[in-house]
């Protein structure tokens, strides 16, 4: 048994056939807003029912419901606001022209992706915003940054959705209901979700095997939409294809992308990151150490902390951070291993990356050298000036 939608019911506002046809159509006469690629990406994931119960951009109420006690209007806990700011050049038009009630096209590099029912138009506080979702307002933040560059006007409405964005790895890009028709047709009951941004390495890989013992199945389900400085999303998917074909047993990992941006901000992020998953049909969530963190400005713990009294109907598996024990012979962690300091190899993927761009190798202990050679390959290519944008 998938787990329920979160809300209840699974919206599903993907235009098909006849019906697509025609507001296709339609949508080339309405007024047009060219939006950037995170907000077309929330659209899609709007319309897929990735996002249930939201069936469109936050209304004002939602929105300062979220912002200020983490729930949405009708009380459900939601931590990270989903919003639609148009660039700064659109305001004008946004509060001129149009009028609530409109319906407006939304494009993303020249295409009409998505149709708005405009039900409000309010203006925010980006720094109230700032502070309280991400608890900073430094534009170091990626998010924070990138808010700031937003229009100040939010247009909210429901969506509904044209065609699916296309990328590199569309082909892992599976939508609620092709996770929770795989899950059925594998039987699986208990399925735990594993989020990530990074490509394996032999702690991620201790983390899945200790939760394959306690679930039926595993949905690996890498945010693509990331930070300059981290590894490309191929190289993630390369290395876990790698992984589930070499190593895991037939039939208990999923390997899917969510092609959203990252919200790095700490215990909202997990949370939010969580109800996700719910929506794509899993019960179960594997929340390690700074899940989703940037810098330092979250704790490393604060979502197990967050999430252990809080009711979203999917069951957070907590873990410490795990290592290499040189003692031991394996990756351990604080709860299994009885050594100390110099015993233990830790190493993060950003050192990984190190490591691999300066041309040497990590230890063996802790990345797979074959999974160390996709990434070398992946990151000559990130870092190839020639390559397009
Ligand atoms: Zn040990």
């Amino acid at each position: 048994m998938v787990s329920e939608p979160y809300g209840g019911r699974l919206i599903n506002r993907v235009l098909a056939g006849r019906e697509r046809e025609r507001r296709l159509s339609d949508a080339k006469e309405m007024i047009s807003i060219e939006v950037d690629r995170g907000a077309i990406l929330d659209a899609e994931k709007i319309a897929t029912g990735a996002y249930s119960p939201l069936e469109g951009f936050m209304s004002s109420t939602d929105y300062y419901n979220v912002v200020r006690n983490e729930t949405l209007e009708n009380g459900l806990p939601w931590t990270i606001p989903i919003i639609l700011a148009p660039r700064e050049e659109h305001d004008a038009g946004i509060t001129g022209e149009l009028r609530d009630g409109d319906e407006v096209a939304l494009y993303y590099l020249g295409e009409p992706f998505a149709i708005l029912h405009v039900e409000e138009r309010f203006r925010f506080d980006k720094r109230e915003l700032a502070e309280k979702v991400f608890r900073t307002v430094d534009v170091r933040h990626p998010n924070v940054k990138e808010l700031f560059n937003m229009g100040g006007i939010l247009l909210a409405g429901g969506v509904d959705l044209i065609q699916r964005v296309d990328h590199v790895l569309s082909r892992y890009e599976l939508t609620p209901l092709e996770t929770r028709r795989i899950f059925s047709e594998m039987r699986w009951e208990k399925i735990a979700a594993y989020q990530t941004r990074n490509p394996p390495h032999m702690a991620h890989e201790y983390i899945q095997r200790c939760t394959l013992e306690m679930v039926d199945g595993i949905l690996i389900h890498p945010v693509t939409e990331l930070k300059e400085d981290d590894f490309p999303p191929q190289a993630t998917v390369e290395g876990y294809e790698f992984l589930i074909k070499n190593f895991y047993p037939k039939n208990r990992a999923v390997l899917a992308t969510l092609s959203i941006q990252m919200r790095y901000a700490g215990s909202r992020a997990a949370i939010f990151l969580a109800i996700v998953r719910k929506n794509y049909g899993c019960t179960h969530f594997v929340v390690g150490r700074d899940i989703a963190g940037v810098g330092d400005y979250y704790e490393p713990y604060e979502a197990h902390e967050a999430m252990k009294g809080l009711d979203i109907g999917i069951e957070p598996i907590f873990f410490r951070e795990s290592f290499y024990c040189k003692r031991c012979r394996g990756i351990v962690s604080e709860r299994t291993c009885g050594h100390t300091g110099d015993d233990h190899v830790r190493i993060s993927m950003s050192e990984v990356r190190h490591i691999i761009s300066s041309g040497k190798e990590p230890p063996p202990q802790t990345v797979r050298p074959e999974i160390a050679r996709i990434l070398k390959r992946h990151l000559g290519t990130a870092e190839d000036p020639q390559r397009s944008t």
